[in-house]
């Protein structure tokens, strides 16, 4: 226990309360504090219990005469699921974790508060925000339309940069404090990062990457998420008191706003730590539209050749159409642009109104990426390129000739 104490012990709560800048909050929230002080002694026991009591089996080899078949080995006992605090009295209710870039919320947070607005009607509770960040309370402010009960703000100077520990001590806070029986947030990279964080402390069950949700059975929500690269759509229940949900943006509508107003209230900043500091946000400057939320993707692949070509060739159709620039996993590994541009299984996750796949093959882990794009358009050279299977449109045709006319006839019919 003593080493889980040191790491998420101490914190916001050893600090001055002058060191917390004022929140522009209607109310301070009572239970924050408390919650947190149980949290840096209470949280943890859950994953000490759960290791204590998934003892694994002595193995009888050395008991077995020589002669005789080795004994089947007993499979280890599954760590039994950490167990809810005590003393947080849950709700039912939901907790939406917004997600704030460059001072704003950023938009794939509305497919979370759709999700969000899901399962709590689906639990007949209420569901509330939470925003994190420093200097965040205007970003917050935008939120109070949707729905939310509450919109809990956490404004402080050790949220101005994401880390992991601190994010993960405040939600799960924030969740305790609100007796919150879910917590979701996108499955954006921060949101890989930080649930699984939350889900250790506040004792949940996670069901990570959910595309939908398909009611209740047992008492139990039950969630859809894809398997084997999208293959095959899984339906899976957490049975734990609380879950920890990620939803994939591109799979829920944005949430509209639909008038009223939540209460907004301030909330401490909790786990601050000196194990991680903050180096440096190595950021792409780009013009072009974010990835994720492009409404036009143009995506190069190793057909392609090189770095130089990958650019020439695909740079003047981006800006032709406005559109931001994806890559293949092989152009991406062969060195043709750098790694943020991938879509596929283990890169970004789109769904654009418009995608065109120009001199990639259609692999079925690119197809995990961009398949719910809602039209597909398609230049490949080889007429059977798997690529054309999930096509709206195909050009069997050379992406070196093609691209570039069709570069300049986008331009003229605009300027036109
Ligand atoms: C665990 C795992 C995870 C993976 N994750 C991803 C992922 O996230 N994203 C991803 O993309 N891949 C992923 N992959 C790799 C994937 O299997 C493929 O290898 C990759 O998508 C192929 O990229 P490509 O289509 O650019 O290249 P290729 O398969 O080499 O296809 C190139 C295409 O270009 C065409 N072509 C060649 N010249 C021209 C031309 N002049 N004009 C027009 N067309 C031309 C060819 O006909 C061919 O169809 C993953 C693989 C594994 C095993």
């Amino acid at each position: 226990m003593s080493w889980f104490k040191k790491l998420f012990g101490g914190g916001a709560q050893d600090k001055p309360a002058a060191e917390t800048p004022a929140a522009p909050a209607t109310k301070k929230t009572p239970a924050a504090p408390a919650a947190k002080e149980v949290a840096a002694d209470a949280a943890p026991e859950p994953v000490e219990a759960a290791m204590e009591e998934a003892p694994v089996e002595e193995a009888p080899v050395e008991e077995a005469p020589a002669e005789e078949a080795p004994a089947e080995e007993a499979p280890a006992a599954a760590p039994a699921p950490a167990a809810p605090r005590a003393d947080v009295s849950l709700t039912g209710s939901v907790l939406v974790v917004a997600e704030v870039r460059d001072g704003s919320i950023f938009s794939g947070t509305l497919s979370a508060i759709a999700a969000g607005k899901a399962i709590s009607a689906e639990k007949g509770t209420h569901f509330d925000l939470l925003v994190m960040g420093s200097g965040v309370s205007d970003a917050a402010s935008t939120l109070t339309g949707y729905g939310a009960q509450q919109v809990l703000v956490a404004d402080d100077s050790s949220l101005v940069n994401y880390l992991a520990m601190p994010y993960a001590a405040t939600a799960s806070a924030a969740a305790d404090a609100r007796g919150s029986s879910f917590v979701v947030a996108l499955a954006s990279t921060l949101g890989k990062d930080l649930l699984p964080r939350v889900a250790v402390r506040i004792g949940a069950g996670m069901i990570s990457e959910a595309v939908g949700i398909a009611g209740s059975e047992n008492g139990h929500i039950v969630f859809n998420r894809p398997m084997w690269a999208g293959n095959v759509i899984a339906s899976v229940q957490c049975v734990t008191e609380r879950t920890v949900v990620s939803i994939r943006g591109t799979d829920f509508d944005k949430a509209a706003e639909t008038g009223g107003s939540s209460e907004i209230v301030a909330i401490a900043a909790d786990g601050a730590t000196d194990l991680q500091t903050f180096v440096e946000l190595a950021k792409t400057e780009s013009e072009r539209p974010d990835l994720s939320e492009a409404s036009v993707v143009v995506t190069g692949g190793r057909g392609l050749k090189d770095g130089e070509n990958f650019y020439k060739i695909m740079e003047p159709l981006a800006d032709s159409l406005g559109a931001a620039i994806g890559a293949s996993r092989a152009a991406v590994d062969a060195g043709f642009c750098p790694n943020d541009l991938q879509i596929g299984q283990t890169g970004k996750v789109v769904a654009p109104d418009l995608y065109i796949a120009v001199a990639i093959s259609g692999a079925i882990q690119h197809l995990a990426g961009m398949k719910k794009s809602k039209t597909i358009v398609a230049i490949n050279t080889n007429e059977e390129a798997a690529i054309f299977q999930v096509a709206d449109y195909g050009l069997v045709a050379d992406a070196f000739e093609v691209v570039p006319e069709l570069a300049e006839k986008v331009k003229a019919s605009k300027a036109g």
